[in-house]
């Protein structure tokens, strides 16, 4: 599934003086006074390079707080006069993305609920080529990778060049401690097949609390994300959307001071130990291949003598003592007994379909 986009390098069209990037602001905006003064406390953070903000909010029933529209820029335009910072804005069609043009917006983002939809990407996509605004697009909702570079591989070929996917976690049945579950794995994946692009976490709608922020974010940094776009509000206790994941400036400043960046590849030194050790662990995985096959090929001769003497495949008594013997031999040696235990399992698998294809083999002789 490999990618052929053309990015636009993150630094190239923002570049920022203090790491990690964050985009920050609102969930919505819900009136001028409630924008400015978020804005204002967001500006004093040297890492906050742009402001959010809801305008249009996608709401999953009606009847509720469904934004202001677009009164709502002209405060933005306002953030923008006074603070600086550059804006962005959700937008879910292609008015909305005329109107933030009108306005002067500077970065646009397309949300989990029209990701989903290529013909709404499409759509977006149309009305946003030919004019040089950047756009971020989130996952969908499903945990559907394929969707997710779908869209981005759309917006791509319309000519959009300057382009950051957010993660904001995933809808999932099971019940996990998050608003929506993180699965790294998705994110990781879409960060092998296409490295020039740049990935935000969102952990607002990832933690949907306060509570794990901060490990969260501390997660997708280490894991080479290029900073986030997080909820922020000046009174979050009084907000009309997402009350419970949103924190005030302060605590945004706080949390920005506990993180920890690591450097993806450290000192000379540092770096020829590393190459080192992974050439070991390159060498001993070679060697561990090999002996598998080895193995294997033994499983099949003793498959061959069982053929020929009319013996059944699976002598439990053997496998039990051997399982037995091998989970002590691990531990002694500090592996744990649900890792011997599993790899054993496997090895045991495919020796067993190994002997079974060995008996259904017509004898050559
Ligand atoms: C938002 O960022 O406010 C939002 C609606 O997010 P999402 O599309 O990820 O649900
Ligand atoms: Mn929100």
């Amino acid at each position: 599934m490999a990618s052929q986009l053309k990015i636009t390098p993150l630094e190239k069209w923002l570049p920022v003086s203090a790491q990690p990037l964050v985009i920050a602001g609102p969930c919505s905006a819900e009136n001028e006074r409630q924008v400015m003064e978020t804005a204002v406390g967001l500006a004093e953070i040297p890492q906050v390079r742009v402001f959010r903000s809801g305008i249009w909010k996608p709401r999953t029933r009606p009847g509720s707080f469904e934004g202001v529209g677009a009164k709502g820029l002209k405060w933005l335009q306002k953030v923008k006069a006074e603070t600086g910072l550059l804006t962005t804005v959700e937008v879910a069609n292609p008015r909305h993305v005329e109107e933030a043009i009108d306005h002067g917006i500077d970065i646009l983002w397309i949300g989990a609920r029209s990701v989903v939809n290529p013909f709404s990407v499409q759509e977006i996509g149309e009305a946003i080529a030919g004019h040089d605004i950047p756009v971020m697009v989130k996952n969908p909702l499903n945990p559907d990778l394929k969707t997710w570079l779908g869209a981005i591989e759309r917006l791509n070929s319309l000519g959009l060049e300057k382009i950051i996917a957010v993660h904001r976690g995933f809808s999932f049945f099971n019940h996990t401690p998050y608003r929506n579950a993180p699965m790294w794995e998705i994110p990781i994946e879409l960060k092998s097949l296409c490295p020039d692009l740049p990935i935000l976490v969102d952990p607002s709608h990832i933690c949907g609390n306060r509570e794990r922020l901060l490990p969260t974010i501390q997660k997708a940094l280490d894991l080479e994300m290029n900073g986030m776009m997080i909820e922020t509000h000046i009174n979050p206790a009084a907000a009309l959307t997402d009350k419970n994941q949103q924190i005030t400036p302060e605590q945004l400043a706080k949390i920005l001071s506990e993180i920890i960046l690591r450097r993806e590849t450290g000192n000379l030194e540092f770096s020829n130990k590393l190459e080192e050790l992974r050439s070991e662990i390159d060498k001993l995985d070679e060697e561990l291949i090999e002996i598998l096959a080895r193995r294997m090929n033994v499983v099949e001769e003793i498959g061959h003598f069982k053929k020929v003497n009319k013996i059944t495949i699976l002598q439990l008594k053997r496998w039990n003592k051997l399982l037995r013997d091998r989970v002590e031999a691990g531990i002694k040696l500090g592996l744990s007994r649900e890792f011997i235990m599993s790899l054993l399992q496997s090895v045991h698998e495919e020796g067993i379909q190994r002997q079974i294809e060995v008996m259904n083999r017509p004898d050559s002789d």
